[in-house]
């Protein structure tokens, strides 16, 4: 996290020393398009991160307060590190949701700056959805079922027993929160906090709901239907609005953030778009070309293979891959790698067409007389070369590697005297392999 020089919060954003919370937060969404990753012109996943840091710090007044005074010392460890934040996950979503969810309300475009007042809304819940390969590819309904915070139906989320008395929180005066005194690094501020005595309510019961013990909510299942889009991929996160907690005293829902997980094809190896197959091909098939099925996510469609085809090659099926998120009328492609299948048994009669194959071609399938020759000596050179050398020498470069590694000066000689002899002996090797010159 230690970094040489550190530039200016302000410089960051680009705004003057003593521009309004309104300029900053301006100028900080101008940037933050300009600069998040999923912007393929003028997206920086660094410069977004450095920038995100900047914001954090001068959109807060009592952290802004600690860097005018101290620079980046005042608010050493008070920003939450974003360089842990993997932005690609946010893909798909809206600028307003990425900026909300990193920095809380107020960046949606209805609405200000800072919390609403009346009863806030209930918490955001995260759900894990685990689909098919190509229940992603295609897109589906899924129907999910959420264990939320619902208001309690015994005292319709009041809290109270029936016939309880409902008075105001003394502590708050009913505004559910107080201010505290605290040490905020160099700077002592008040800091607004939930009230301890009503839980943020602003209300006291007389007598709790029994069935809430006056929390006036309780755990529910509801279900939910999914639309999962067409195109969608592992890691993707979408929301469902209203799908969260309900909050307390007549507070709104929360929402709920489905992260999607996509479980792995036994064929088809996804790739953004593109699907990759692996398709086998015979030696008689790769000779003279013909026609294959091949799965697709369609199901199977018919492959034209050129005669002559080598393996490795990629053979395209244009629009036969994943429809593209939000445009599911266009589709990426899907490469089929060609494999050669070399028969790994043969009968008899098989082997003698190889064979009488191999004839006609005018194919040797052995060495001729010369390179036996050849193989003899270069062999016959390379063990009068290893004859010098001791049966230490296999343990010599694990010795070696010990050596500088302790770095002592006892063994040093010795061991300086391996290194020469290895010396030689590489060199012998890289000589017996040299190409000839002609
Ligand atoms: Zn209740
Ligand atoms: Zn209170």
């Amino acid at each position: 996290m230690i970094k040489m020089s550190k530039q200016d919060y302000y410089e960051i954003i680009g705004v003057a020393k003593g521009a309004s919370a309104e300029e900053i937060k301006k100028a900080f969404r101008k940037k933050a398009r300009e600069l998040h990753p999923d912007n393929k012109d003028s997206g920086d996943e660094q410069a977004f991160k450095e920038l995100a840091e900047a914001y954090e710090v001068l959109s807060d007044e009592q952290k802004r307060a600690a860097y005018d005074r101290y620079g980046h010392e005042g608010v050493k460890g008070a920003t939450r590190g974003f360089d842990d934040v993997d932005f690609s996950s946010f893909s798909g979503f809206s600028m307003d949701d990425i900026l909300e969810s990193l920095f809380g309300g107020g960046f949606r475009t209805s609405g200000g700056f800072g919390r609403s007042q009346g009863p806030s809304h209930g918490a955001h819940l995260k759900y894990d959805l685990e689909i098919d390969f190509l229940e992603a590819v295609f897109g589906c309904t899924k129907k999910i079922t959420v264990n939320r915070l619902e208001d309690c139906e015994s005292c319709e989320g009041s809290g109270g027993a029936p016939g309880s008395k409902i008075t105001t929180c003394e502590t708050c005066g009913g505004m559910g929160q107080v201010k505290e005194l605290v040490n905020m690094l160099f700077v002592q501020t008040y800091q607004v906090t939930t009230c301890p005595k009503c839980s943020g309510r602003g209300k006291q019961v007389e007598k709790p709901c029994r069935d809430c013990k006056g929390q006036g909510l309780h755990r529910k299942k509801e279900d939910f239907d999914l639309k999962v889009p067409s195109g969608i991929d592992d890691g993707a996160r979408m929301r469902l609005t209203g799908a969260g907690d309900k909050g307390a005293q007549g507070g709104g829902f929360g929402d709920l953030f489905i992260i999607v997980h996509v479980k792995q094809h036994k064929d088809f190896i996804r790739e953004g778009n593109t699907i990759h197959l692996k398709q086998p091909v015979s030696f008689s098939m790769a000779a003279l070309g013909g026609e294959l099925m091949v799965p697709t996510v369609e199901g199977s469609k018919v492959l034209k293979i050129p005669k002559g085809i080598q393996s490795g090659t990629k053979l395209i099926m244009k629009d036969m891959g994943v429809p593209i998120l939000n445009y599911p009328n266009r589709r990426g492609d899907q490469v089929v790698h060609i494999n050669l299948d070399t028969p790994q048994k043969l009968s008899r009669e098989e082997k003698e067409l190889f064979e009488k194959l191999a004839e006609i071609r005018g194919e040797r399938l052995d060495l001729d007389k010369e390179q036996r020759e050849e193989v003899k000596k270069a062999k016959e050179a390379k063990e009068s070369g290893a004859h010098k050398k001791t049966e230490s020498e296999s343990s010599s470069e694990k010795s070696d590697s010990e050596a500088s590694k302790n770095n002592g000066s006892g063994t040093s000689k010795k061991e300086k005297k391996k290194e020469e002899k290895n010396d030689t002996f590489l060199d012998k090797i890289v000589d017996a392999f040299r190409p000839k010159e002609e």
